[in-house]
Order: structure tokens, then C-alpha cells, then sequence
């Protein structure tokens, strides 16, 4: 068995924004591309995601939008905000994305220490109970976290969103549960609008909410120091079973939508962490699931480093992260709010 499998099918490549969206099969052509000129398609497994039920999808979603997102099937284009649309396909390519995520989960749970790369579209993060936003029709990693709680009766899954959004759908959908814990590093104030740090939960969820909201300009030092000394800690103490990443590149430094500084380097040194970590916490299991990304080289040298990191081909130097950084103030200032609910 290979140590990543990455999931993949034709129908994320057909669901269709429209003209001159950003968030297009472009995306995954590029990576595509990239992962058959580098030969690394041949050193993962590639496997086929299944669909997800109407009632798994509606573990997180109401069935009346479910019914919504369905009736748009093979309708030219239906407007669902402002910069989210549908395609004939893009209902069936929704459900497709949901479920590569649980034959994900079912591939990586039920082999010791793997990894899984859903290399999807549409996005999901953005996705609230009853409404489609930012791209996103179904949650795709909230869809996986209500599974892995409530199907397979886990406890404790984390769910690290580095994308450059807030991700306020799958913030939402477990605003309320100690047993999904949703950490958020992201561009802020900015689209969506929701992550400031005193979004913390509520009732049993208090805690189980991190948000690191931050100015533009972080870059790989700041990250890096991000997760070592305010995710470290939590991580120990919460004593995740599995973690799902909504990996978003639109961090990277040349992205057209967002402002940070990330080199595809420095997704190499986060991979590094959540794999060090996944392997003293949960026997290794993560899932990485594609979210934004909108610089199609960036975008691709950048999930190429993830995968090469995840392959163990090499192992990515961390930074130095005793130096000063942009975002002390802000690690200091979310440190003060969670040190209510947790150790630092
Ligand atoms: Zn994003």
C-alpha cells in the first residue's frame, strides 16, 4: 500500500462557475498536470470517490437545501449568490465532492497511518446549512466531521482550515460541539466576514473554536509560529482521533484574491507539522481537501510540496520561529482569549 491515496474524478473538472471565474477546472488541470509531469501520480494510490447520500449530506445541511442544490441539475445556470452558480453537472459534481471525502475517511481508517488528498471541486468551506456562499455548495469537511462523529462514532475530530478565508460554514455547523474542534488561520477582516478571535463557540462547544484572524502580509514565519505555539498545545490537550485540513492556497503569495505571503515551501513546513503531529496523535490519519487556490503555478507547486512532504521524498526545514514575527500581537491576543479553555 502507498502511504497517500488522492482522489480525483472527471465530474470536479465539470462542474462550471462560468466564464472567467476563478474558481474553475483550470484549478485542477494545473494540478493535474504538475502531478504527471513530476511522475508523483504514479507513487500515490489513485482512487475513486463514491457519492454521498441525500441523509449523509443532510447531516450538516437541511434537506430543503438539499432539494434546492438538486433541483438546479440539468438547468443551464442557476445564480445561488453573487459569485456562486451552477452548471447542468454541478449538483451531481456537489455530491461527489461530499462524498470523496467519506470514501476518503473510509480508505483512511481502516488503514494504519495513511494520508488522503481529495483533489476537489466545488469548495466547501464557506457552505452554511441552508444556503450556498463564496464557491461552496455542500460543506465537503463538515459533511466528513458530522460522519466521522455520528456514522463511524468517533469523539474527537480536528479540523485545521489554513485556506485564506474564514471558513464561517464549517465554523457554524459545530459552533455548538466539544467533539469537532475547527481551527482557523485566515485573512481578516475580509471575505466572509466572520473569524475574529472571540468567536470561541458556544455552550458544550466553548473552546472548540479557534480563529486566528489576520492582517495581510503573514507569510511562512508567521504561519509556521501559528501552529507551533498556539495549535501545539491545543492539539496535545484535545488528543485528536483524525484531522481534516480544508487546505485552501490562497495564501500563496502570488494569489489573485488574497494578501499573504505563503511560498509553496511553506505549505511543505505546515504539511510537515500536521503529519508529526497526526502521527503522535491519531496513528497518522489526515485528510487534506482542496478549498481555494487561484494561482494556477502557485497552486500546483504548492500541492505538489504537500504531496511530496506526505510521500516522506523530503522534509522541510522549519524556519526559525524564536525570531520575531507580523503576527506576535496576534498570537498573543488569541492565546489570551483561549487560555480560558485551554493550557498555553
Ligand atoms: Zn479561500
Amino acid at each position: 500500500m502507498k502511504k497517500v491515496s488522492v482522489f480525483l474524478d472527471k465530474l470536479y473538472f465539470d462542474h462550471d462557475n462560468g466564464m472567467g471565474h476563478p474558481e474553475s477546472q483550470h484549478r485542477l488541470l494545473a494540478i493535474l498536470d504538475m502531478l504527471k509531469e513530476t511522475k508523483l501520480f504514479d507513487e500515490v494510490d489513485r482512487l475513486q470517490p463514491r457519492d454521498a447520500s441525500k441523509e449523509e449530506i443532510c447531516l450538516v445541511h437541511d434537506p430543503d437545501y438539499y432539494d434546492v442544490i438538486k433541483s438546479t441539475r440539468g438547468k443551464p445556470r442557476v445564480f445561488l449568490d453573487a459569485d456562486t452558480s451552477t452548471c447542468p453537472v454541478s449538483f451531481d459534481a456537489a455530491v461527489r465532492a461530499a462524498g470523496g471525502v467519506l470514501s476518503a475517511i473510509e480508505n483512511v481508517v481502516n488503514s494504519e497511518g495513511s494520508t488522503a488528498f481529495l483533489l476537489v471541486r466545488p469548495p466547501g468551506h464557506h457552505a452554511e446549512r441552508d444556503r450556498a456562499m463564496g464557491f461552496c455548495l455542500f460543506n465537503n469537511v463538515a459533511v466528513g466531521a458530522a460522519y466521522i462523529i455520528k456514522v463511524l462514532d468517533f469523539k474527537r475530530v480536528l479540523i485545521v482550515d489554513w485556506d485564506l478565508h474564514h471558513g464561517n460554514g464549517t465554523q457554524n455547523m459545530f459552533y455548538d460541539s466539544s467533539e469537532v474542534l475547527y481551527f482557523s488561520t485566515h485573512q481578516y477582516p475580509y471575505y466572509p466576514g466572520t473569524g475574529s478571535a472571540d468567536e470561541v463557540g458556544i455552550g458544550s462547544g466553548e473552546g472548540y473554536n479557534l480563529n486566528v484572524p489576520l492582517a495581510v502580509g503573514m507569510g511562512d514565519k508567521e504561519y509556521v509560529k501559528i501552529f507551533f505555539e498556539i495549535l501545539s498545545p491545543v492539539i496535545e490537550q484535545f488528543n485528536p482521533e483524525i484531522i481534516l485540513v480544508s487546505a485552501g492556497f490562497d495564501t500563496y503569495l502570488d494569489d489573485p484574491l488574497g494578501g499573504m505571503n505563503v511560498t509553496p515551501q511553506g505549505f511543505a513546513q505546515l504539511t510537515r507539522y500536521l503529519k508529526e503531529q497526526a502521527e503522535k496523535y491519531c496513528n497518522g490519519r489526515t485528510i487534506y481537501i482542496l478549498e481555494g487556490g487561484y494561482n494556477l503555478d502557485g497552486l500546483s507547486l504548492s500541492v505538489k510540496e504537500v504531496i511530496e512532504e506526505l510521500l516522506e521524498k523530503k522534509k522541510t526545514e522549519y524556519v526559525d520561529i524564536n525570531e520575531n514575527t507580523k503576527a506576535d500581537n496576534t498570537i498573543r491576543e488569541v492565546i489570551k482569549i483561549q487560555e480560558q479553555f485551554w493550557k498555553f
